[in-house]
């Protein structure tokens, strides 16, 4: 896929999906780490979760109530009560001691394990337990008052997970309920495959870092921030290398700095007329395409490998400048690409299809992905435009919970019709 490039005119106008697979077939899962399940969270398992023992353990109690025989209460109701002796009693935990037999009973509370001998459980309820206790009466004696068959209110050994069952296959993504059923089986660490990390260089000779002096003509870096907090949200690592100048020097080491990482992120430098340099700096390192995506925002974008030590080479992604085109192109591009090496199935956002409520333009047959809200009323999902999409208009971006697109090939997508919307947010306050 690698070509250089000598002349503007050169630069290869491809369709989103085409870049997508060009940039994504560099990528590969990294390796797995073990760490403890906790802080594994939100990654993808390196390993299957095999039972080690059955669980729940043993025959226990789903109920507070009494074990029994069942066949002592097959005639038993509100109306003929049956007498049991209560020989015993057990709490969760406790390991029983002692039999039931016919015309007897234990006392046991949910969770502990059914004594020998019973083959069902009495909730509470259904014996005259409360009646004894409130007239002050002992408890050496229970009247049952349903019948129940055998069984009844008994969790089996093994009924959640059987020993040597693949509770969890590799692959599956470590959430509550999985980091849950980990403890459950006593697993302390977990394998995983780890996160990337993601180095991160702003360009332009304009930027000011923040924290700096406002001076006259410049502006503070916010990309390198904004794709730090999308690349934490895609669950990779970001490492801010900071603002390259406009010069081949300082571009060079920062892209040096930046090499020891599994993807490396720029941002600007890419349009028409600044490409230039990056190519410069880039050429003896590695190699690199200067695309022209067919998409709005985000058009200009490079790819390529660099190479510092020829044996190592770091893909690169060359996003925009502006800062809705560096965010809206991490998202098709930079995200994917991170929850491949995460060894993530599922890729891409969530996708919904709405209601769209104002049209959506498409002047020059490129994918449109507007910023949108998507709102809930009476059960359906609307689409609005966050206001100016100009891809300058960074506060346009803090209103928008979705990128709706227009296709390529569609001059507009009017109000009424059905919009396909990527999720980036489900915030509770629209949901
Ligand atoms: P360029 O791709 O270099 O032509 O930049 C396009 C626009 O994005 C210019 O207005 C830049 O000032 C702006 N820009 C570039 N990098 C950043 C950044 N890191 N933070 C905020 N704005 C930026
Ligand atoms: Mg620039």
């Amino acid at each position: 896929m690698v070509e250089q490039f000598h002349d503007h005119k050169d630069e290869m106008m491809i369709s989103v999906e085409e870049a997508r697979t060009r940039i994504l077939g560099h990528f590969d899962i990294l390796d797995p780490e073990f760490k403890p399940i906790l802080d594994a969270q939100g990654q993808v398992l390196a390993q299957d979760v095999v039972g080690p023992f059955d669980l729940p353990p043993l025959d226990n109690s789903a109920m507070d109530g009494y074990a029994i025989v069942s066949g002592d209460v097959a005639e038993a109701s509100p109306y003929n009560p049956v007498t049991l002796r209560v020989v015993g009693f057990l709490a969760a935990g406790q390991v029983p001691t002692k039999n039931v037999v016919p015309g007897t009973a234990i006392r046991i509370m949910t969770g502990a394990p059914i004594p020998d001998g019973a083959d069902a459980v009495v909730p509470f309820e259904n014996t005259d337990e409360m009646d004894r206790k409130s007239s002050g009466r002992e408890l050496s004696e229970i009247d049952v008052r349903i019948e129940v068959p055998v069984s009844a209110n008994i969790r089996s050994a093994g009924d959640d997970v059987k020993k040597d069952d693949r509770v969890i296959p590799k692959g599956n993504t470590l959430g509550a309920a999985e980091i849950g059923v980990l403890a459950s089986l006593g697993y302390e660490h977990v394998n995983v495959f780890r996160r990337p990390i993601v180095a991160i260089i702003a360009t332009g000779n304009e930027l000011l870092g923040i924290g700096g002096e406002p001076e006259v003509g410049k502006i503070y870096d916010s990309n390198s921030y904004s794709l730090a907090a999308s690349v934490r949200n895609a669950g990779g690592v970001p490492r801010l290398v900071g603002i390259a100048l406009d010069d081949v020097d300082d571009l060079s080491n920062k892209l040096e700095a930046g090499l020891s990482s599994d993807i490396l992120l720029t941002s600007a430098g890419v349009s028409k007329g600044d490409y230039d340099i990056v190519k410069d700096v880039i050429a003896d390192r590695g190699q690199i395409d200067l695309w022209s995506v067919r998409m709005r925002p985000a058009k200009p974008l490079a790819f390529g490998m660099l190479d510092l030590n020829k044996n190592n080479p770091v893909p690169h992604l060359g996003l925009p400048g502006n800062p809705v085109s560096a965010l809206v192109g991490f998202e098709q591009f930079g995200r994917p690409a991170i929850r491949k090496m995460m060894g993530h199935k599922k890729l891409d956002r969530p996708t919904i299809w709405a209601t769209l409520e104002e049209p959506i333009y498409n002047y020059d047959n490129r994918k449109v992905f507007a910023r949108v809200v998507v709102k809930k009323r009476k059960g359906r999902y609307f689409v609005n435009l966050t206001g100016n999409q100009n891809s300058n208009i960074l506060t346009s971006m803090t209103r928008a919970n979705g990128l709706a697109i227009c296709p390529e090939d569609l001059p507009v997508k009017e109000p009424g019709q059905l919009v396909e919307v990527q999720m980036l947010d489900w915030p509770e306050e629209v949901f």
